[in-house]
């Protein structure tokens, strides 16, 4: 095993012998079989030896640990029935565990991240030792993939932190810094990542002195010291936070709470075992597998140049200039900032500008630890930021992003100004909702370096952002906006020029039937509950209250426009508008807002009963599942459309678009895995009652193609 290709053994000291994980093949180590195997066969042999006072387990790869259980590989073996897969846990703790039983103390060195399986091999060493590096995380984030550890994990966190800190960390899935673990005990000491491999001799020379390990040991083997009342308080309170965060929809956190209580008083062997056979009941259940599917989603996008050619190069992005700090160029210009980019901020108005420097450097500085501004950091980011109102300085970045009022005119005036001074290789790109790129860059010379990079709001929380091609755009063009877009934190998802482009284009039909369920008679909130009992985020007559209802208006005219027999008009949001009711915005939309309300929440206000009271018929009780058919069916035809349009290169970019943009709901996997677990046939079923609406809920050439053939959506990537 001395050659062996992934895992290393050394021997730093004669006495100390150092496992070193590095797959050179990928960037961070997963524990593969292969790698299991290896360790494997690397115990046994140290298991003989004598002359050995302590083993430091370790990553070769700087600032990564290991992070995780192949997930491939989980999902070749999703199908597995469940004494298969009790045996695969109970094979790979059975393994790890002997690190608790070694005839020598055995330390995990952790540098970088530590997750889900690498989390569960170091918690089964004696002792941890760990970075002090902000990179350097421990956690058990298999809830998010609708798992929980079952290689012993939650057994053996529960006996070496306590078992409230296992739950929580088990539960939510977070992973926690040096500093934390070394606070709960889960780590014996937090080091600079060069000082690691020392301290962990260090421990290891500690412990053969003074046999505190052999007693953990002992102890860890056995039942957790815990009273009834303490476990039944535990209990209460963490399922009811539990309840209250997954609404019921994503059934791990809870199932893991109820094996670790459950498993409290057993010793470690049928606590392990109560845990194998849990996991194996959430293993390829329906969360479980859509959760995957979506992780693979994400894996995919990170690796998306935005470009099918291979010698595509992105150009590097080292400036940028902002023009409009409204809200969206204020949060463009900070999402810059925090990247460490040199940005420039520009706007007609200097007042607008003046504000916009400072609410950027309030965001920029804001420290999440402590809450507050860190005047610090303020200081250092500000030396980034040029705020100016002259073009031939804007006109110097690498990349120009125009975020300025939603109006073709002016925007091509600006465009007309500035690109004559921009380098020949410089990019420009405007952040428009709704106006067609190829339109925007009619005026321009070199419209093979225009493109949309559609940012959503609020920017610093929104985690995707849509990089529009326009019929002239360049794939040069295209890779660098995905690349740039990447190099500031942000999925990305390419589309071609269109109507609302992707995101909105899908959300409209959904948003729009809303408001025809209300003419029809249908209650604003039963209507929002439908939707948030599908597991969208919140309802759409929320949504609409939270866009703005004349921001929502303008985007609707221009779906309107394109798609006229799709699209009824109504005259609810212009009567709301001339009303004064924006959203949230005013204090009133469709519901009514108290600012002193801090939950955000709106109310029904009979106000607007009486303002539509000549539009909405009479109130009507629709079943649930006739509202979430309405809500949820018109946003998969379109998609349909979208598809056959090709908008988009693949159903995987609308699945994982709509998740990460409009919060459709994770655990259905994305709209179009969703309509695949349903079956091309049932959706033509559901449509049938819905028909006579009109055109919006006919089905699409491509459904019934795809239900003839017995075809799934994701056949077609
Ligand atoms: P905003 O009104 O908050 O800000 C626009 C800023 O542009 C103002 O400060 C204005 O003074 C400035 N401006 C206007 N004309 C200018 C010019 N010729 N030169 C320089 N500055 C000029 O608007 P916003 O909400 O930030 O939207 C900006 C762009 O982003 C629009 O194209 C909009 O469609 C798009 N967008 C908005 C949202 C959103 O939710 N607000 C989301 C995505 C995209």
């Amino acid at each position: 095993m001395a050659s062996s290709p992934i895992i290393q053994l050394t021997f730093p000291e004669p006495d100390i012998a150092r496992l070193t994980l590095d797959d050179p093949s990928k960037g961070a180590n997963v524990l593969s079989t292969g790698v299991l195997a290896e360790l494997s066969a690397h115990l046994d042999a140290l298991s003989l030896r004598t002359d050995i006072a302590g083993l430091v387990i370790a990553s070769g790869k700087p600032g990564s640990f290991v992070v995780g259980a192949d997930i491939r590989e989980f999902a070749a073996s999703i199908d597995a029935p469940a004494d298969q897969t009790i045996a695969m846990a109970t094979h790979g703790r059975k393994l790890f565990q002997r690190l608790s039983q070694m005839p020598f103390v055995t330390v995990a060195a952790i540098d970088g991240l530590c997750l889900g399986g690498g989390a569960e091999l170091a918690i089964w060493c004696d002792r941890r030792v760990m970075s002090a590096d902000a990179k350097a995380q421990f956690g058990f984030p298999e809830v998010k993939l609708g798992l929980f550890p079952g290689w012993g994990g939650t057994a053996r966190a529960s006996r070496i932190v306590g078992l409230g800190n296992a739950v929580e960390l088990v539960t939510t899935g977070d992973a926690i810094d040096g500093r934390a673990a070394l606070s709960m005990g889960l780590v014996s000491d937090v080091n600079t990542a060069a000082a690691l491999p020392e301290a962990a001799i260090r421990l290891i020379r500690a412990e053969r002195k003074t046999d505190e390990y052999l007693r953990d040991r002992q102890r860890w083997s056995g039942p957790i010291a815990i009273n009834g009342t303490e476990l039944g308080f535990l209990g209460a309170t963490a399922s009811g936070y539990i309840q209250q965060q997954t609404k019921g929809r994503y059934p791990a956190p809870l199932a893991a709470l109820e094996v670790m209580l459950g498993a409290a008083e057993m010793d470690i062997e049928a606590a392990c075992q109560a845990e194998a056979e849990a996991f194996a009941q959430l293993f390829g259940s329906p969360v479980n597998r859509a959760l995957i599917h979506v992780f693979f989603l994400s894996d995919r996008n990170k690796k998306d140049t935005g470009v099918a050619k291979r010698d595509v190069a992105a150009r590097p992005i080292k400036s940028v200039s902002v023009v409009g700090a409204g809200i969206m160029g204020q949060g463009i210009a900070a999402a810059n900032l925090k990247r460490r980019v040199t940005t420039v901020l520009s706007d007609a108005a200097p007042d607008a500008l003046a504000k916009g420097v400072s609410s950027v450097l309030e965001e920029v500085a804001y420290n999440k630890a402590t809450k507050s501004a860190d005047a610090a950091k303020a200081l250092q980011l500000a030396t980034l930021l040029h705020a100016t109102a002259a073009d031939a300085e804007i006109a110097t970045s690498d990349l120009v992003i125009e975020a300025i009022v939603e109006n073709p005119t002016i925007k091509a005036q600006l465009y007309a100004r500035l690109e004559p001074q921009m380098r020949p290789d410089a990019i420009l790109a405007s952040n428009t909702s709704t106006i067609p790129i190829t339109k925007l860059a009619a005026g321009l010379k070199w419209p093979e370096q225009f493109c949309g990079i559609h940012f959503f709001n609020p920017v610093r929380k929104m985690p995707i952002v849509e990089i529009i091609r326009g019929e002239k755009t360049s794939d040069e063009t295209i890779a660098t906006a995905v690349a740039y877009a990447k190099s500031i934190g942000k999925s990305t998802v390419v589309v071609n020029d269109g109507p609302g482009f992707l995101v909105n284009r899908l959300l409209f039909p959904y948003m729009n039937e809303a408001v025809q369920l209300l003419i029809e008679g249908g209650d604003m909130q039963a209507i929002d509950r439908a939707a948030k009992e599908f597991g969208m985020p919140m309802g759409p007559i929320a949504l609409y209250d939270m866009v703005g209802l004349d921001t929502s208006f303008y985007a609707g005219r221009v779906m309107w426009e394109a798609f006229p027999d799709r699209v009824l008009a109504s005259n609810v949001l212009p009567v709301l508008m001339k009303a004064g009711r924006l959203g949230q915005k005013s204090g009133a939309g469709f519901f009514a807002y108290d600012p002193k309300d801090k939950s955000g929440r709106g109310k029904p206000d009979p106000a607007v009963d009486q303002l539509l009271s000549h539009i909405l018929a009479p109130k009507k009780k629709f079943s649930k599942e006739e509202l979430t058919n309405r809500l949820i069916l018109p946003m998969l035809l379109e998609a349909t459309r979208v598809l056959q349009e090709k908008v988009v290169r693949s159903v995987r970019d609308v699945d994982l678009g709509l998740i990460y943009a409009i919060g459709f709901p994770p655990f259905q996997g994305g709209l179009l895995y969703w309509g695949d677990t349903l079956g091309a046939k049932t959706i033509l079923e559901m449509l049938k009652p819905l028909e006579s609406l009109g055109p919006r809920f006919q089905p699409t050439p491509l459904l019934l193609e795809m239900a003839a053939n017995n075809k799934k959506f994701y056949d077609m990537d």
